[in-house]
C-alpha cells in the first residue's frame, strides 16, 4: 500500500500527533525528523481531501469531516472553509499529545543533571508506561506498519541530540553515564558508570587483606583497598572495590611484579584522577606497606578476564622453610630434584576447609630453587601453576597434599613466611 494510502487508513481510525505519525512511517525517506515526516504525511493528505472534494466527491468531503479532528492543526484551515467552524482536535491515540513536551522538557533536566555529574559520555535509557508501549505495538500490527519505529527509540534519540554538546557526547558503548527518562511522568535520573582504572599492587607488609572486609568484631586487617580509599576521595566517589588477578594469603606479601588489578570506583564525580597523585596518596595512606600503580582505564571486560583467567596463571613464590629436626644440603638438592616439574595432587587445604569444598586438584611444580640459610632454615623460590597452595606443598598438610618437603624429607617441614614475587599476567589483559 500507497504511504497516503496506509496514512488515511489511519485516521480514518485514530487520532495521531505529529510526531507519532511520522514515527509510523520512520525508516522512509533520510534527514527529517519524525515531526516533519507526519507534518508532511499530514499536508499531503489534506491536499487530497481537497482534490476529491473539488472534484465533487461527497464521500470524501464527509470522510474528511469525520478525520479532521484526528489530523490536528494541518486540515484547520480546510475545515474551517469547508464547514465555518473551527476544527476541535482529538488527543494523540499513544502519547495523547505529550510527546512533543516531554522531549523538550526531558532533555532540559537531562541536560542539569548530566552537568552536575561532570560525565563527558552519556547514553539515555527510556521507561515508557506499559499501556502506551502496548497501544503503539497494536496499532502496528494492525495497520501491518513495517517502517515504524518504537515511542522509546525516539525518545532516546531524540533527548539524547538535544542534550549532546561540545564535551558531552553520546556513547552507545561505553558511556560514562546513562540518563533514565520516564515516559509519560518525566521521573528523570542519571546512573553513573564506574570508573575503571588499570594497575597492580604490592603489599610490602604482612596480615594486609585484599579486600576490606569489616566483622561484627570490627575490621581484622589493615586491607589494600582501604589503602586505596584515597583514590575513592580523589574522584569523589562513592565506594571502591579492587578486581584483581587472584590473591595471596592475608600473611603473604606481594612483591616483585605486583599484582594486576582493576580499581572500581562507583558514582565518580571526578574521573581525571592523577595516576602519579593517587600513587603517591596510597602509599602515604598506608605508610607505604601498600603500593599502587595505575595505568590508565580499563575496559569492564577485564575484571571478567581476571577473574576467569588468573587461576591458570602460574605465580613464583618465595617461601621461607623450617625443618627444625635439621636440614642439610643434600636433602635440599633431593626436594629439588623430586619436585621439579612435580604433578602434585592437593586436597582442599584443612586450613580453609571451612569455607571451601573439599576437592581434589592437581597442580604442577613448573621449577623451583632453594638455599640453606641455617640448620634448619632455607629459602626456595617456587614457580607454580596458578592455584597450587604452596604452604600445603611445604607442610604436606597430613598428606592431603603429596608430594610435598614434609613427604620427600620424612621430617616435618614448615612454611613460615610466604611472599609472592610474580603473578602472570592473564592473557588479553595488556
Ligand atoms: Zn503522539
Amino acid at each position: 500500500m500507497e504511504v497516503l494510502e496506509v496514512a488515511r487508513e489511519l485516521v480514518r481510525n485514530v487520532a495521531l500527533c505529529d510526531r507519532c505519525m511520522g514515527r509510523m512511517f520512520a525508516s522512509l525517506s533520510v534527514g527529517l525528523s519524525n515531526k516533519e515526516r507526519g507534518v508532511a504525511i499530514k499536508r499531503a493528505l489534506v491536499m487530497e481531501y481537497h482534490r476529491q472534494i473539488k472534484e465533487g466527491s461527497e464521500e470524501a468531503k464527509e470522510e474528511f469531516r469525520k478525520a479532521a479532528p484526528r489530523i490536528g492543526s494541518e486540515a484547520a484551515a480546510l475545515y474551517r472553509s469547508l464547514f465555518g467552524e473551527e476544527l476541535s482536535s482529538e488527543p494523540c491515540f499513544i502519547c495523547g499529545d505529550r510527546l512533543e513536551e516531554f522531549i523538550e522538557k526531558a532533555a532540559e533536566k537531562g541536560r542539569e543533571l548530566l552537568t552536575l555529574t561532570n560525565a563527558r559520555s552519556f547514553l539515555v535509557g527510556v521507561r515508557a508506561a506499559k499501556g502506551i508501549a502496548r497501544a503503539e505495538e497494536q496499532l502496528i500490527s494492525r495497520f501491518s506498519l513495517a517502517f515504524a519505529e518504537s515511542i522509546k527509540r525516539e525518545i532516546k534519540r531524540e533527548v539524547g541530540k538535544r542534550i549532546a554538546r561540545e564535551g558531552l557526547r553520546v556513547d552507545f558503548e561505553e558511556p560514562e553515564a546513562v540518563l533514565l527518562v520516564k515516559f509519560p511522568s518525566g521521573d528523570a535520573k542519571v546512573q553513573l558508570a564506574s570508573l575503571l582504572l588499570k594497575g597492580r599492587y604490592w603489599k610490602r607488609g604482612r596480615l594486609i587483606s585484599q579486600a576490606f572486609w569489616p566483622s561484627p568484631e570490627g575490621k581484622k586487617y589493615y586491607s589494600v583497598e582501604e589503602a586505596c580509599w584515597s583514590i575513592l576521595r580523589l574522584a569523589d566517589g562513592k565506594s571502591l572495590s579492587i578486581h584483581a588477578a587472584g590473591r595471596e594469603d592475608v600473611d603473604a606479601r606481594m612483591l616483585g611484579s605486583g599484582r594486576p588489578m582493576v580499581i572500581e570506583i562507583k558514582e565518580p564525580r571526578n574521573r581525571e584522577v592523577d595516576e602519579r597523585g593517587a600513587e603517591m596518596a596510597v602509599r602515604e595512606a598506608s605508610r607505604g606497606v601498600v603500593e599502587v600503580s595505575l595505568s590508565g582505564r580499563a575496559k569492564r571486560g577485564l575484571v571478567r578476564v581476571y577473574k576467569e583467567e588468573s587461576k591458570l596463571r602460574s605465580k613464583v613464590y618465595r617461601a621461607l622453610v623450617v625443618v627444625e629436626e635439621g636440614l642439610s644440603e643434600a636433602e635440599l638438592l633431593r626436594v629439588e630434584d623430586q619436585l621439579r616439574g612435580a604433578l602434585v595432587r592437593q586436597r582442599t587445604p584443612t586450613r580453609v576447609l571451612h569455607r571451601r569444598s573439599d576437592v581434589e586438584r592437581v597442580k604442577r611444580v613448573l621449577g623451583i630453587k632453594c638455599m640453606l640459610l641455617n640448620s634448619t632454615t632455607a629459602e626456595c623460590l617456587i614457580w607454580a601453576s596458578g592455584g597450587l597452595y604452596v604452604k600445603e606443598l611445604v607442610s604436606g598438610d597430613n598428606g592431603r597434599t603429596s608430594p610435598s618437603f614434609s613427604s620427600i624429607l620424612g621430617k616435618r617441614a614448615e612454611c613460615v613466611e610466604l611472599d609472592v614475587l610474580f603473578v602472570e599476567m592473564p592473557l588479553g589483559s595488556e
